[in-house]
């Protein structure tokens, strides 16, 4: 027989108190039930102690944005002090800057008792502001600027879509970690892309990616801009990245070899031999590299079709746009095995027809 609970007399449980006592003695949990909030009026991010938050849902959806700023909020404010504790939001009142909300707590006080239930009803007051990096971007605040140009040639508009991607996706990847990874404007010069950009080291990341896939060129400058507040001098650095004057499938000469370009990238150029036909990689540390001749761009292949494919006969084939027909030698075509009627792509260099790599050749398509 227990003794009886010392605060009601009926039979206890747990440290000489019922169920019902202990739990009114151990609350689950503990949380304010007036929570103040500032949040940022342009981006979303909360200010926590030390700074911003920032938050992954986009701020034009307000049901989102404001779900995540009450579970940031939350995070910090509810003190777990049961076992097993299961929280659930239930919204009771919603005005512009004043949310009600009831907290339903289900857990155990001690590992004794069963599970109960227990609400908090919580205010959270909401206050806007203007978050350190949203300051920053509306003063046009900016440590670098990276100016992608070309060799010889404008930027074309697939590198330069591709390299704007890429500057997002990196600046989206620092997002919470860099209070100023962000690009406050992108140029598009005549020559190519200018991007003023709120970090230096978001800058440098993007440049470090843009020089090893495209095999840029890379200088740096720095200018100084003024002082801090502690008298340093502080600059502002200029990151050119010049892109070979060739692309992906253009035609260069390697050695004096015509080639293909199948990709660039880390690993240097691969490339396929139009002379040899055999696919080999080149990277700017080799002694070949200085031997680099853009030859033409890859709108200069033509498309041909074999009209005539004889064993240790030259073939013949077909200029789709000029219908002339030539002849090259069946040594370069030996193990394609190519049909008449087929079509291939070549480019015409110094009067040979040179037969591209067919795509199953190719070891890197996209
Ligand atoms: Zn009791
Ligand atoms: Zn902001």
């Amino acid at each position: 027989m227990p003794a009886p609970c010392y605060l009601c007399g009926a039979p206890s449980v747990v440290d000489g108190l019922c169920a019902d006592c202990y739990n009114e003695e151990h609350p689950l949990m503990k949380v304010d039930p007036l929570v103040r909030l500032v949040v940022c009026k342009r981006c979303g991010a909360v200010k926590v102690p030390g700074g911003w938050q920032t938050i992954k849902s986009s701020p034009e959806d307000k049901v989102t944005t404001r779900e995540e700023h009450v579970s940031i909020v939350l995070d910090r404010e509810i003190e777990a002090l049961g076992n097993d504790l299961e929280v659930t939001i239930v919204e009771t009142n919603k005005l512009d800057r004043v949310l009600h909300i009831n907290l339903v707590a289900r857990g155990k006080s001690h590992d004794d008792l069963a599970p109960h239930t227990e609400e908090y009803p919580v205010e959270i007051r909401f206050d806007y502001g203007t978050c350190d990096t949203c300051g920053m971007m509306s003063g046009g605040y900016h440590e670098a600027i990276i100016q992608i140009r070309a060799d010889e040639r404008p930027v074309s508009e697939s590198e330069e879509e591709s390299i704007a991607d890429l500057a997002t996706d990196l600046t989206v990847s620092e997002y919470g970690r860099d209070e100023r990874a962000f690009i406050i404007e992108v140029d598009d010069t005549k020559f190519g892309l200018d991007f003023y950009i709120g970090s230096e080291h978001l800058a440098r990341r993007i440049a470090d990616e843009v020089e090893a896939r495209y095999l840029a060129e890379r200088k740096e400058n720095y200018k100084l801009i003024g002082q801090e507040k502690d008298g340093k001098e502080k600059f502002r650095i200029t990151i050119l990245l010049r892109l070979p004057r060739f692309s992906r499938d253009d035609f260069i000469q390697v050695s004096g070899n015509l080639c293909q370009v199948l990709d660039m990238g880390r690993g240097g150029l691969a490339c396929y031999d139009l002379v040899t036909r055999e696919h080999f990689t080149i990277n700017p540390k080799s002694s070949r590299w200085q031997s680099i001749q853009f030859i033409a761009p890859n709108s200069a292949a033509k498309e041909f079709m074999v009209v005539a494919n004889a064993y240790d006969q030259p073939i013949q084939l077909m200029d789709q746009e000029s219908f002339q027909v030539v002849e090259v030698e069946s040594a370069v075509l030996k193990s394609e095995d190519i049909q008449p009627g087929a079509i291939v792509k070549g480019i015409e260099y110094e009067g040979d027809i040179h037969i591209l790599p067919s795509s199953t050749e190719e070891t890197n398509d996209s």
